[in-house]
């Protein structure tokens, strides 16, 4: 169906539909060293760092004023074109030389943003909003780049560059669901491959990637030792590698940043946007999106921007707690059990992105504005179980970042008058099992958890003192014991809820 134009102002009908352009291409972020994107390429063949994907003619893009691509996203959110419907929105700012007929939608993407309950801004004392990624097709923003690394396949896929694909990744959990839902939508032209550490994902996350149909590999110790399998595999094979070393993947992810700038009306202005740092891509991302939309005129502010790091696993912190720049050095860690578990890594595979583009944002910004916090476990912990007895879904994760904010505003990082933006990166019920454990006072030591009696909520098992007058589905009670059992369960809930 041919979407009618007529309904939009005449001066942005040409741009509502995008057409393939612009020239991407993989740059070294060691030699400066440039690839084509026709090839399969996560680290540089010369000096084995990451790569970036830039467009050749990004500065086409200024052709177009700033207030006028603000109209183009807001008319193209009338659309019903399922290709840009999701993160692809953004067309141009996220993979401008793939078709629209590449493209692959499974429902990411323009995730809600909430507004926290006045009591819960009180106990904080700042402004702020959860972005809910967790609300994203897999439960997690990793769907933004997979959406991205999918469609760059599915792309190479339709020009016969590449067939049988098998794609792989190694995961803390949400990365592999991720992989293994965009890889089966694809199949059997996709097959995927996740590799888990063993017993350090949640049962939900190992349920996705088994449901989704990929093969599943459990390997002993902790993520990072599965990264270094995985990187060996893809040194070695001709497999796609769908971490997040894949340029694409931070791609997807820049949509988070045009999102929040769009749901604000595209004003940054006092804004902080918050997230938690595991890998760094998704804090790559962030502060790249916004430095793409500053270059194009569309948000004239640079947003703050604080990375959350437990005590658990702070590798990006310690880097930054030097203050000069030039004696920085980055030293890996060892991580300690924690409850935000999908940021759980000691050796971010982001770190040399990090710190590029957080030079860069700061310079941009002519001033600091760029910070890492650390957060305790309990606070982790308590801030989640908070957040979600006020009306949110977050996980660790995201309780991770109301810590920081916390934290951040009681250093005075954050002012009274300024606005967060949470991300709240996971759905609550994929990390259920942390809750369950403090609720019945399990966590293991290690984690360093004191639980909390104010939070804890268990479920209460009212039954009638007479065993005659327990129902069953083998025996069914008659009807005048039955209306005895419902006289004895429902005055004991009255009496549980002093009414
Ligand atoms: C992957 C993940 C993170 C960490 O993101 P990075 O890009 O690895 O820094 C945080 N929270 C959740 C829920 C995740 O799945
Ligand atoms: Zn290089």
């Amino acid at each position: 169906m041919k979407p009618n134009l007529d309904i939009f102002p005449e001066e942005i009908r040409p741009y509502i539909i995008p057409e393939p352009k612009g020239e991407l291409y993989y740059k070294c972020l060691g030699c400066d060293a440039e690839y084509s994107i026709e090839k399969l390429l996560y680290v540089c063949p010369e000096c084995n760092q990451v790569l970036l994907i830039h467009d050749r003619h990004e500065d086409r893009l200024k052709n177009i004023s700033g207030a006028t691509w603000q109209k183009i996203f807001d008319c193209r959110k009338m659309l019903k074109i399922p290709a840009l419907k999701g993160i692809y929105r953004y067309h141009e700012f996220i993979g401008p030389s793939i078709p629209l007929s590449s493209i692959l939608y499974l429902g990411e993407g323009h995730t809600p943003m909430v507004e926290a309950n006045p009591l819960l801004q009180d106990s904080v004392g700042v402004k702020f909003y959860y972005k809910n990624d967790g609300q994203n097709p897999s439960a997690s923003f990793k769907d933004r780049g997979m959406a991205s690394a999918l469609s760059s396949i599915k792309y190479l896929i339709d020009q016969k560059l590449v067939s049988d694909v098998i794609a792989v990744c190694a995961s803390t959990g949400d990365t592999s669901a991720a992989a293994a839902l965009y890889a089966s939508y694809l199949g059997p032209l996709v097959k995927s491959a996740v590799l888990l550490p063993h017993k350090k994902v949640t049962s939900a996350q190992l349920a996705q990637p088994l449901g989704s149909g990929a093969k599943v590999f459990e390997i002993p110790g902790v993520f990072d030792d599965c990264m270094k399998v995985v990187e060996h595999l893809s040194g070695k094979y001709p497999v796609v590698l769908l971490n997040s070393k894949n340029a694409w993947r931070i791609l997807g992810q820049e949509s988070y940043s045009y999102e929040i700038a769009q749901d604000f009306d595209w004003d940054m202005g006092g804004k902080v946007v918050i997230v938690p740092i595991g890998n760094a891509g998704n804090i790559s991302a962030v502060m790249n999106g916004f430095l793409k939309f500053h270059r194009a005129g569309i948000i004239n502010r640079l947003p703050k921007i604080i990375g959350v790091q437990s005590e658990h696993a702070d590798p990006v912190y310690k880097y930054y707690l030097e203050p000069d720049e030039e004696k920085r050095e980055f030293v890996p860690v060892d991580t300690r059990p924690s409850v935000a578990q999908a940021a759980m890594i000691g050796d971010p595979v982001s770190m040399p992105r990090v710190v590029k583009i957080a030079g860069e944002y700061n310079r941009v910004s002519g001033q600091q504005n760029v910070f890492v916090v650390q957060v305790k476990e309990q606070d982790i912990m308590d801030w989640q179980l908070q957040a979600n007895q006020n009306g949110h879904i977050t996980c660790t994760q995201g309780g991770e970042c109301l810590a920081g904010l916390v934290s951040a505003r009681a250093q005075g990082i954050v002012t009274g008058d300024e606005t967060a933006i949470l991300d709240a990166t996971a759905h609550a019920i994929k990390f259920s099992g942390f809750q369950d454990m403090y609720f019945k006072k399990e966590l293991p030591e290690s984690y360093g958890i004191q639980p909390d009696d104010a939070f804890i909520n268990l479920p209460d098992l009212i039954s009638p003192d007479d065993p005659d007058l327990i129902p069953s589905q083998e025996k069914r009670l008659g009807k005048s014991d039955f209306t005895r059992f419902v006289d004895d369960v429902s005055g004991k809930i009255a009496k549980r809820l002093d009414l």
